[in-house]
């Protein structure tokens, strides 16, 4: 897909909208996001309640406000240095964070408003047939917001169900050996 130019923000916040935030794209930002991932670890799969969880790292000072200083923004603290936010309300899962990378912050990318991922609805060409109503929609960035870069935890594959996509993959996180593409229980002993 080509290039388009990039949103100058975009906006997300929880299911019961306690919790509200817009991110900022700069000129300078990343676009599309680098720090955009799929990670199959258990932590993640449990916080978010998704095989496939999903999120997008972008710059602390890029958000506003600051998910901390909202009311019913709570953390569960998952590991050393690391904490997962989520809205004490409505349960709906919203960040992970980690005190390593303070000028970071990991926002879920299920959280993004619908007309930031898919646009708006342009109910006046809407049409029906026998699958239902169709409303086409105009806009969204759901395409450079949620093609994902890279794929953590992939030691987690499920066979048929996670194992399909295409791009760069990790055993475990980045740090821990080799990318590779393919399908872990493809991956054979070499000895
Ligand atoms: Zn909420
Ligand atoms: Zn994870």
């Amino acid at each position: 897909m080509p290039e388009r130019a990039r949103p100058s923000s975009i906006t997300g916040g929880c299911l019961c909208g306690a919790i509200r935030f817009t991110i900022r794209f700069p000129n300078d930002s990343d676009w599309p996001p680098k720090g955009n991932g799929i990670c199959q670890c258990t932590m993640c799969r449990k916080h978010s309640g998704s095989l496939l969880p999903q999120n997008i790292s972008f710059p602390v000072a890029h958000l506003s406000p600051s998910l901390s200083s909202l009311p019913t923004y709570k953390t569960y603290a998952s590991g050393p240095t690391t904490s997962r936010g989520f809205c004490s309300t409505c349960g709906s899962p919203l960040s992970f964070n980690d005190k390593k990378d303070p000028d970071l912050v990991e926002i879920n990318i299920g959280a993004l408003d619908e007309e930031a991922l898919i646009g708006d609805k342009v109910e006046e060409e809407a049409w029906e047939d026998e699958y239902g109503r169709h409303v086409p929609r105009k806009g969204g960035w759901g395409y450079e917001l949620g093609f994902p870069q890279y794929h953590i935890f992939a030691e987690n594959e499920i066979k048929g169900v996670t194992d399909g996509f295409e791009g760069d993959k990790w055993l475990t996180d980045r740090k821990g050996g080799n990318v590779f593409k393919g399908k872990v229980g493809e991956m054979r002993r070499k000895d």
